[in-house]
């Protein structure tokens, strides 16, 4: 395996990319104020311009065009951004998760108290 030194290749950039992706739409808030929305839905439209994989991006862009961000609130946004990550896991023939434990991946941690 390569050294943690190395720049990161298409699966680590990814990994680390996807966990600060689903933490901040975790950490949404409920009820985002407009400044907060704008923010965020300039942070997605960001991703297909800038994101340095770039055919992942442009899938990215291609998804988002029918399926544009929706950041109203926490929830919805983490769905969202589970439901493009689905996408990409469909294309690469990776098992498709569950939406619903989106919170415990990523923010609650498992019932059984074992990340806490
Ligand atoms: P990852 O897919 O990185 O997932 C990390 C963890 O997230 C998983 O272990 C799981 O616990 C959790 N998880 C998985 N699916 C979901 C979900 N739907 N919702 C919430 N949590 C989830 N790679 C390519 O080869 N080609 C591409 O076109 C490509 N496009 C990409 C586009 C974007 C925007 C990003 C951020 C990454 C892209 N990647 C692409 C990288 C790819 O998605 C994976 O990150 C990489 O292959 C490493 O996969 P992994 O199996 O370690 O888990």
């Amino acid at each position: 395996s390569r050294p943690d030194n190395c720049p990161p290749d298409v699966e680590q950039l990814g990994r680390a990319t996807w966990t600060f992706l689903h933490t901040t739409a975790a950490y949404y808030p409920d009820k985002p104020s407009p400044t907060q929305r704008a923010n965020m839905l300039n942070l997605l439209h960001s991703l297909p311009i800038l994101y340095p994989c770039s055919w992942c991006a442009l899938h990215l862009g291609q998804e988002m065009k029918v399926h544009p961000p929706d950041v109203s609130n926490r929830v919805r946004l983490s769905r969202w951004l589970c439901e493009r990550h689905n996408d990409v896991n469909v294309r690469l023939g990776k098992e498709v998760f569950d939406c619903a434990k989106t919170d415990e991946r990523w923010k609650d941690g498992p019932p059984d108290g074992s990340c806490d």
